[in-house]
């Protein structure tokens, strides 16, 4: 597995390549859930690549930018375990040079849950994966459906603004216990790793009383507050969406996105189910 450390490198590495690049954009600190995104890449593409680049782009000011975990050499023994053929790591200069000043936004999905809550996250987000896709030129690109937000809103992008290339949604993965993986679960001590339980364990209870025949939104989300919000330091937001343009419902009738996000300590978590799918 090659490590290419420059834009240079990468567009190097990627004229040699004749076959269908298959791209994982990541932020590290990976676990199995990157690994689940590379390993489905690895079957449907000639040769998969990785990026690791924490985006400065994506942090608000206040957010955690500067203690965002970085564990580059076990990194990148997972993607080369996980079948990754080349590992892209730029550093932030090389990404937005002095004076950069050209944005991608998707408008009105980016409203929304996290998009609320962390002003300009998505701008951020659109940019970097679009500046990675006209320097990876893949057939497909692999996101996990535990950024569900992020999904849909990289799925409208390459869709309008016709990008040559596939948006896949992978499954959360999560640990034994049900607590979805994320680079930011290691910011939590025994405590509040136990206290996280209650962002999965509030999806379940919506999920039961679904399964038990409520329909109305405003009853499945307190449902779903009662278990969260006793265990949680703050609740974000707990909403329950139209899955495809993440408009509000009032009755679940087709299928809707139920979505979380909570503050265990100072550790901003999130997850997601999908009803009715
Ligand atoms: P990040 O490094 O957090 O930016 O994530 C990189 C990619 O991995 C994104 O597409 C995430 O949605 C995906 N991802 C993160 N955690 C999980 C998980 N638990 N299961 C599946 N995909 C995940």
């Amino acid at each position: 597995m090659l490590t290419l450390t420059s834009i240079d490198a990468l567009r190097q590495w990627r004229t040699r390549q004749t076959g269908s690049v298959g791209f994982v954009p990541t932020m590290g600190a990976l676990h199995d859930g990157h690994a689940s995104l590379i390993r489905r890449s690895a079957v449907e593409n000639t040769a998969t690549l990785v990026s690791i680049f924490v985006n400065p782009a994506q942090f608000g000011p206040n957010e955690d930018l500067d203690k965002y975990p970085r564990t580059l050499e076990a990194d990148l023994r997972l993607c080369a375990a996980a079948g990754a053929q080349a590992v892209f790591t730029p550093d932030t200069a090389m990404m937005y040079p002095p004076g950069f000043a050209t944005w991608v936004t998707v408008e009105g999905l980016t409203d929304k849950l996290c998009g609320r809550s962390r002003p300009g996250h998505f701008r951020g987000v659109t940019t970097v994966v679009t500046k990675l896709f006209n320097l990876a030129q893949p057939a497909r690109a692999y996101f996990g459906q535990k950024d569900a937000q992020q999904a849909l809103v990289l799925t409208r992008m390459a869709r309008e603004l016709n990008m040559p290339l596939e948006v896949i949604t992978c499954p959360t993965v999560r640990e034994p216990d049900g607590l979805a993986m994320s680079s930011r679960n290691r910011y939590l001590d025994a405590d509040q790793r136990r206290r996280a339980l209650a962002l999965v364990r509030s999806l379940r209870a919506i999920e039961a009383a679904f399964a038990a025949g409520t329909r109305d939104v405003p009853t499945l989300r307190q449902t779903g507050l009662d278990v969260l919000t006793p265990e949680v330091d703050r609740v974000d937001y707990l909403e329950i969406l139209d899955a495809g343009d993440l408009s509000e419902i009032a009755v679940v009738q087709g299928k809707a996105l139920c979505a979380v996000a909570a503050f265990v300590g100072t550790t901003r978590l999130i997850d997601n189910v999908l009803l009715g799918a």
